[in-house]
């Protein structure tokens, strides 16, 4: 298969249209078989479901060329499993078993020229999502719905190393005690817009959100959950039940603990105790760990000793090990590497 004519070194993190997409329809209680198209356009009644009460869950994954030159995605399962938890709390019918894995799959299989290839640092992100697609003016749940599943070529997400990164605690709030912290969901992302905005016209990176109920305990940023390492060289991530549960981070911490040897828990972390942590990092799929070398707290810094110019050791160790199991490199644990055979 002929790959693309793409400066696969060079791409940003930007929508680039595909030749494929794929499409299916929630009617009449239950969903169709769902098809591969080449129309991006999505046509949609003025009254929609998600036009009007926001109705829609995603997902986000990668495909990548391993060492061994076979297109895998990373423990699509978990995406899997998380898209149907995001869907129920909205109200939206999940997916039959088997569904999602099967969408992605077509998707990136039809794909397959705009798949990166090894060592260009480059992925195809994957994104799935579901909405609620008839007319919907009284506040109820639509009655109708589509999946699709849209890929489009991304670039490394970090070009020339990862810098460590300065962020601020946010005063605004990310999610309430109750609420859908714990969901993949639009509407997550929408009331972040001002704060990200916000926070990058005042030179930071990322915002730090603490828990909305005391404000004292570390919660995530808006797209990314967090890992500490204590000074004595344990991991530690953040236990809250308003964030949402990375896969990347929960990754990590079985990286640290079966591969690295390292201990690690998840538990709840003050802010206070920030400022006694070695190490701080940002997880997720898109960087898989981008370090964090300063936080500001209202204009108290509190500075990690891994200083500014690169990853902490630990910090680096898992991200190799981590990278190294999704390249084909290191031995993966049984079922986290899912070949899609083109
Ligand atoms: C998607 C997402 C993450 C990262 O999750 P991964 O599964 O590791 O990609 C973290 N926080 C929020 C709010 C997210 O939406």
């Amino acid at each position: 298969m002929e790959k693309k004519d793409i400066d696969w070194g060079n791409l940003g993190f930007g929508y680039i249209k595909t030749d494929y997409r794929y499409v299916s329809n929630f009617k009449d209680g239950k969903w169709d078989d769902g098809e591969i198209t080449t129309d991006d356009k999505v046509v949609l009644n003025e009254c929609a479901g998600v036009l009007q009460y926001a109705q829609t869950v995603f997902e986000g994954l990668k495909a990548y060329t391993t060492e061994d030159g076979r297109i895998v995605t990373f423990r699509p399962d978990l995406n899997a499993e998380r898209i149907n938890q995001s869907a129920a709390r909205l109200e939206i019918p999940t997916l039959p078993e088997g569904k999602f894995i099967d969408a992605v799959e077509k998707t990136v299989k039809a794909n397959a020229a705009y798949v990166p290839p090894y060592g260009s640092g480059a992925t195809l992100y994957v994104r799935p999502y579901i909405f609620g697609s008839n007319p919907v003016i009284g506040v109820k749940p639509a009655d109708e719905y589509q999946f699709r599943v849209l890929v489009t070529p991304v670039g490394p997400y970090f070009k020339g190393g990862a810098k460590p990164i300065v962020i601020k605690v946010s005063d605004f709030d990310r999610a309430a005690p109750h609420g859908t912290g714990d969901i993949k969901a639009g509407l997550n992302y929408a009331m972040s817009l001002h704060a990200i905005v916000t926070a990058h016209a005042e030179g930071f990176a990322e915002n730090m959100y603490l828990d909305s109920a005391t404000r004292t305990k570390v919660e995530e940023t808006g797209g990314a959950n967090f890992l500490f390492v204590t000074k004595d060289g344990k991991v530690v991530t953040p236990k809250s039940k308003s964030i949402l549960p990375s896969i990347t981070r929960r990754s990590l911490i079985y990286v640290a603990k079966e591969y690295l040897g390292l201990e690690a828990e998840e538990r709840e972390i003050t802010l206070e105790e920030v400022a006694d942590m070695a190490e701080c990092g940002l997880c997720g799929t898109a960087a898989v760990i981008s370090p964090v070398g300063k936080i500001n707290d209202h204009g108290k810094e509190i500075c990690f000793p891994s200083g500014m110019e690169e990853m902490g050791p630990v910090t680096k160790k898992l991200y190799d090990t981590l990278t190294g199991i999704q390249m084909g490199r290191i031995e993966a644990p049984e079922g986290w590497v899912h070949e899609i055979k083109i």
